[in-house]
């Protein structure tokens, strides 16, 4: 052999055998996964120093060439082994800073979760909703902005009737009103469809009127049930049911004569203490009277039947009316009206 060619040879194999050992050094050393692949790209990618090395075996005698290319076959197999070994290592690394990192300590006392509570009037509105429901009063809804037409003539209450004086309107333009009343609705729903009809109206009515016992806005619920054979003592069924269960069993109610123009006769109705069923004089609730005015009610005036394009001939009705506030206020025994418009979260939490 030339010394030449020998140098050559020898040289091939100490540059195979010095990028092995260096490359096993530097993945012993490498601290992530990113710097472990750029030492695999170093060493056994095309460019890398193990693959240049190997381009020289073309200069030394055929009878070399095996022995080298074994011996870097030798030290790929080496370096692909430790890598793996290397990259296993790492990776459990990796997943244990991973869960050092978020670990979530279970001891740590909550965030406190604030839950809202449903206001009084809505409170209301849902008891007295399904407590009528049960007899099959279905709620209906109406537009708040009304036409003059539908907010008084409708009911019975003419332009120059005196009634209109009882309540002060909000007037909106020429002919439109923010209705005063839930009574609409009762119109609206009889125009539209034929009886019979047993509806609940819930909903804002709006009047110029406002100290510690009447607000501008504040809320009614108006029940109808039209039918053939509707009578005086169905409606006084129907309220005594009602009373009894929103105030308690032992309840009793009682009709005194009144005048609503809508309906006649009409009555306003009371409900029996439900505190002192009229034993204390000095009752905070029914100052000593023993009674509790909850709600008016009649029988629907023929006159609306015939603008609802009913025949009064044909069948009967009876309406009432109530002040959602009036009887949250006896429900939760809230002193005052104004407490369920503030918004104040120490009235409300109490819900
Ligand atoms: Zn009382």
């Amino acid at each position: 052999m030339e010394p030449l060619l020998f140098y050559r040879h020898m040289s091939i194999h100490a540059a195979i055998e010095e990028k092995g050992r260096s490359a096993l050094n530097q993945i012993e050393v490498s601290s992530d996964l990113e710097a472990l692949d750029a030492v695999r790209v170093s060493v056994l990618g095309k460019k890398g120093s193990l693959s240049e090395a190997l381009k020289q075996l073309g200069q030394v005698p055929p009878e070399e060439r095996p022995k080298l290319g074994a011996l870097a076959n030798e030290w790929k197999a080496k370096i692909e082994t430790a890598i793996e070994a290397r990259k296993e290592i790492l990776a459990a690394a990796q997943i244990e800073a991973d869960l050092i990192r978020t670990r979530v300590d279970v001891t740590l006392p909550s965030r406190k979760i604030h839950l809202g509570s449903l206001h009084p009037i809505t409170r209301t509105i849902r008891k007295v909703s399904d407590t009528l429901g049960r007899l099959g009063f279905d709620v209906t809804t109406g537009p708040e902005v009304e036409t003059d037409f539908m907010n008084f003539e409708a009911v019975n209450i003419p332009k120059d009737h005196p009634a209109r004086d009882m309540q002060d309107t909000f007037f909106l333009g020429p002919g439109v009103v923010l209705r005063s009343q839930t009574s609409p609705v009762q119109m609206r729903t009889m125009r539209e469809k034929k009886w019979p009809v047993r509806i609940l109206c819930p909903g804002a009515v709006y009047r110029c009127d406002s100290d510690a016992t009447h607000s501008p806005m504040f809320h009614q619920i108006e029940g109808l049930w039209v039918d053939k054979k509707v009578s005086m003592s169905d409606l006084k069924g129907v309220l005594d049911f009602f009373a009894k269960e929103l105030f308690g069993s032992h309840v009793k109610i009682r009709l005194r004569p009144s005048y609503f123009p809508f309906v006649e006769p009409g009555a306003e109705v009371d409900v029996s203490c439900a505190l002192c069923a009229g034993r204390n004089p000095h009752c905070q609730v029914c100052k000593g009277t023993g009674w509790l005015e909850i709600l008016g009610a009649g029988m629907v005036h023929p006159r609306l039947f015939e603008l609802a394009g009913y025949d009064p001939s044909e069948i009967s009705g009876f309406a009432f009316g109530m002040g959602v506030e009036r009887i949250a206020m006896l429900l939760h025994d809230i002193p005052d009206l104004r407490l369920m418009f503030q918004g104040d979260q120490r009235f409300l939490k109490q819900f």
